[in-house]
């Protein structure tokens, strides 16, 4: 059986990450990324960043961007409604 010569996708790869790697806060919900004060679509980062290019892997922050902070909170409000009713 070939079992042993497949794929893993459970494998974890190790990234050491080290000090001074960059780091970057993405909003958990729509995966933009804020940079300069502002929420960028993740694409332009990588292409303004050339992330790809680095030698270090780049460390992700979890955050929620205003407008997907406000829709949950709306959402969050709505479902409380319906509830209730
Ligand atoms: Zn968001």
């Amino acid at each position: 059986m070939p079992g042993s010569a497949m794929h893993n996708r459970n494998r974890i790869i190790p990234f050491p990450g080290r000090r001074g790697s960059p780091r970057l806060v993405v909003c958990s919900v729509c995966l933009r990324v804020h940079v300069d004060g502002a929420w960028m679509e993740a694409d332009d980062l990588i292409r303004r960043l050339r992330t790809f290019e680095l030698g270090d892997v780049v460390r992700l922050g979890g955050a929620l961007c205003e407008p997907c902070e406000t829709e949950l909170r709306v959402r969050r409000h709505s479902d409380s409604e319906t509830l209730a009713a």
